[in-house]
């Protein structure tokens, strides 16, 4: 590098012969610096969707992951009160779709959250608002398995060398697909059509409902071999045919889908500019022959943007609302589905809609029983509240058995964590 290309960009001083010059040597530099560091990546950002999209899901993968890890170190404070105190993050709720089905028919009906899981209504309706205004989103700039399936999609296209998606025949993929849509519908039959509104309650008051969200995790940290082999299946699955999970079996994704035909938001084209050069068809992972549609209204859409990012004519293909015209650049999008979770659950904690009413004391009496069949539930149907204030135990006994379940640990060499007691450590 020569000296000149190396003063380029720097405040050049000799210049500086009177502080007027000085500042507008500075300004000058200021400006290129801005220029090259801000201005451009902005602009690049304005036009291509993916790198935004990426960092968006890097970022709800980190903080899923951050749930979940300070989840597991509160179930570990619950177990052992002398042990480094943690916070249960409301977050956790996110994962307990079902439950928050049934707490929205419940609000619905009696206008009142309850306090048992609220965050997970409020992210439930979240998702639910995000379907409805900007299309699936959700699944390709929020959803951690939406990542992972990308993921694994394109581990398959480097593995093989391909950059064609495999994508299976009409007569297969039409009843896959229909396989969300019968599991969803067996859930929104099953809690929406036929629990009555006591049956709801007994639900959501329920010893199992009140401790859903540690269950969901002895089932990851205690995983039974017939799980783990449906998820080696599925991840086998996924890296063969892409975003198989996603298309076939994610019931979350089958009501999003719906709601998102009515969203005003869709992908545009310009059958005016259009060259009819297929390179949007050919990038989309959702396999929709974008190239010869005006508006993209498949319920499979789910607003990656890989169309429009691929489309070589300017302003031809593009996500727009209603009105014609009307273009929704990536960072705004992105900006809209940030501001959308943000402004949502900072409703919710101004509210007092976020944190669950459960007390400390009353998730350890919980969880020194949790093995009783009273936190279990058989199509449904489970003890109600009562039932299991009358089977479980008092805080002083719990402690006593966690205290016992301690000594015990000690003394068994064999003892490994996950092993179904343990609870209290
Ligand atoms: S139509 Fe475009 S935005 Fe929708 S899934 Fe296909 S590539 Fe993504
Ligand atoms: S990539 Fe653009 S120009 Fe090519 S077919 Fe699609 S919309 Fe038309």
């Amino acid at each position: 590098m020569n000296s000149t290309t190396e003063n380029r960009g720097a405040l050049d001083l000799r210049k500086a012969g009177s502080p007027g010059a000085f500042a507008r040597g500075f300004v000058t530099d200021f400006r290129r610096f801005l220029l090259k560091y801000a201005a451009v990546p902005y602009l690049r950002i304005r036009r291509q969707a993916q790198p935004l999209r990426i960092a968006s899901q890097v970022v709800f993968a980190l903080i899923t992951i951050s749930i979940g890890w300070h989840f597991g170190s509160w179930v570990s404070y619950l177990g052992d009160s002398t042990s480094t105190p943690a916070i249960r993050p409301p977050g956790v709720e996110a994962f307990l779709p079902i439950s928050a089905l049934i707490s929205l028919k419940q609000w619905a009906l009696t206008g009142v959250i309850n306090e048992i899981h609220p965050s997970g209504l409020v992210i439930f309706l979240l998702i639910l608002l995000t379907g409805l205004f900007l299309k699936k989103g959700f699944c390709s700039w929020i959803c951690p398995v939406g990542l992972f399936s990308e993921f694994l999609g394109r581990l398959r296209l480097f593995t093989f060398k391909t950059r064609k998606n495999y994508v299976l025949p009409k007569w297969l993929d039409w009843p896959l697909r229909s396989i969300k849509y019968l599991l969803l519908w067996f859930f929104l039959n099953a809690i929406l059509v036929h629990m009555s509104l006591d049956k709801i309650e007994t639900f959501v008051n329920s010893p199992y409902n009140r401790v859903a969200d540690i269950k969901m995790m002895m089932f990851f940290t205690d995983i039974s071999q017939f799980a783990l082999n449906v998820m080696f299946w599925l991840v086998v699955l996924s890296f063969v045919i892409p975003y198989f999970w996603c298309r076939y079996l994610c019931p979350y994704g089958a009501l999003l889908g719906i709601l998102s035909v009515f969203s005003p938001v869709k992908i545009r084209r310009n059958t005016e500019t259009c060259t009819d050069c297929e390179a949007c068809s050919k990038v989309c992972p959702a396999a929709i022959t974008v190239h010869k549609l005006k508006a993209v209204t498949s319920d499979e859409c789910h607003a990656c943007l890989k169309c429009v990012d691929s489309c070589p004519v300017n302003d031809t293909l593009n996500l727009g609302a209603v009105k014609k015209g009307f273009q929704i650049r990536p960072h705004v999008y992105a900006f809209s589905l940030a501001i959308l979770f943000a402004g949502g659950i900072g409703l919710a904690q101004i509210t007092g809609n976020w944190h669950n009413g459960i007390s400390l004391d009353e998730y350890r009496m919980h969880c020194a029983n949790i093995d009783s069949p009273i936190y279990t539930h058989s199509r449904g149907d489970v003890a109600s509240y009562e039932e299991g204030l009358n089977s479980g135990i008092t805080v002083e006994e719990a402690e006593r058995k966690r205290l016992e379940m301690k000594d015990l640990r000690i003394a068994d060499d064999e003892y490994t964590p996950g092993d179904g007691n343990n609870y209290g450590n």
